[in-house]
C-alpha cells in the first residue's frame, strides 16, 4: 500500500491518497487530478506502508 501526498500547484491545498499496488503507482511531480481552484494536484511524496 502506498500513501500518495499531492499538493495543488495554485492554492497549495494538500490531499492524500491510499493506493493498493505492488509497484509505485506514481512518480514525484505526476499530476493526479485537477483541483476545484483550477490548479493541478502534483505528487509531492510517496510512502510505502507495509
Ligand atoms: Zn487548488
Amino acid at each position: 500500500m502506498w500513501i500518495i501526498t499531492a499538493k495543488c500547484d495554485l492554492c497549495m491545498a494538500e490531499r492524500t491518497l491510499e493506493v493498493e499496488s505492488d509497484v509505485p503507482p506514481y512518480s514525484i511531480g505526476d499530476q493526479i487530478e485537477e483541483c476545484p481552484c483550477g490548479g493541478k494536484y502534483l505528487v509531492e511524496e510517496i510512502t510505502e506502508i507495509n
